[in-house]
């Protein structure tokens, strides 16, 4: 081994630089195991936090929950908490799909988990680290790795094309879905609940507040922030497990006039 983004880690977390070392070996060729890899690596950093700030160990508990009681004991910050909670949805969706993950996409974790381990090395590492210089990897010539995918924006509109198309297809659909309104109690309970669920925030207004009214993935960043305590059901939240009902309910109530979450979409 050696000439690694991972390198760096060995000193003080060996575990951490070999999982680094193998996710990076994989990047170009097989996106898929550098994000299920690196999936791996997101859970070892809460791990060790967890060691380090002496939480007791909640092995039973899924990685969504650890990384949400660090952000609430204020251990991480919002940007690291966005960095494991990517690496914590890219892994799973890779676990569940063999066929998933680009290698774009890959660097890109693998650069997010690099920032990850710089960031722990410079808070609990040593206090004189200098952070190495990333190294794009470069992996294997692949021709695929020429294919560059559509940029993210026209991503997102053929996604929301390709759900209304589904819904269209569809005879019809029953809906199980959940409004919160002035309900603290309520939907926290249900955010508990279904973490993996989407959460649309009915701001309502007219077609011009499309900006406003957003669905998000229910552990979202932005559905967590500490001034919305206590008032998160001020604007009613929506609630579903799955995506292409909630998707039919606010197309039905607001046409074309909504947006995914640019942040957890
Ligand atoms: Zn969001």
């Amino acid at each position: 081994m050696g000439k690694g983004n991972f390198d760096f880690l060995a000193k003080k977390w060996n575990l951490l630089a070999e999982i680094g070392q193998m996710a990076e070996k994989h990047v170009v060729n097989d996106p898929n195991t550098t994000l299920v890899k690196l999936r791996m690596f997101g859970e070892t950093v809460t791990a060790i936090l967890n060691d380090l700030e002496k939480i007791p160990r909640m092995d039973i508990h899924p990685q969504y929950k650890r990384i949400k009681r660090l952000l609430s004991k204020d251990i991480i910050s919002y940007e690291i908490y966005d960095k494991l909670q990517f690496l914590r949805i890219r892994g799973n969706r890779a676990v569940h799909n063999a066929k998933y993950g680009t290698s774009e996409e890959a660097e890109d974790a693998l650069n997010q988990a690099f920032q990850l381990g710089v960031w722990l090395m410079r808070v609990y590492g040593q206090w004189d680290f200098k952070e190495p210089k990333y190294i794009e990897p470069q992996g294997e010539v692949s021709p695929i790795k020429t294919l560059s995918p559509p940029p993210s924006k026209t991503r997102e509109q053929k996604l929301i094309k390709v759900q209304k198309d589904k819904i269209k297809e569809r005879p019809t659909i029953q809906v199980k879905i959940h409004k919160y309104s002035k309900d603290e109690q309520g939907y926290e309970t249900w955010l508990e609940e279904n973490y993996t669920g989407y959460v649309f925030n009915y701001f309502g207004g007219t077609n011009s507040s499309k900006g406003m009214n957003k669905i998000h993935r229910a552990d979202c960043r932005f559905l967590m922030r500490k001034q919305d305590k206590g008032k998160r059901t001020t604007i009613p939240k929506v609630c579903s497990k799955n995506k292409d009902e909630l998707i039919e309910y606010v197309t039905h109530e607001r046409g074309n006039s909504w947006e995914f979450c640019k942040s957890c979409f």
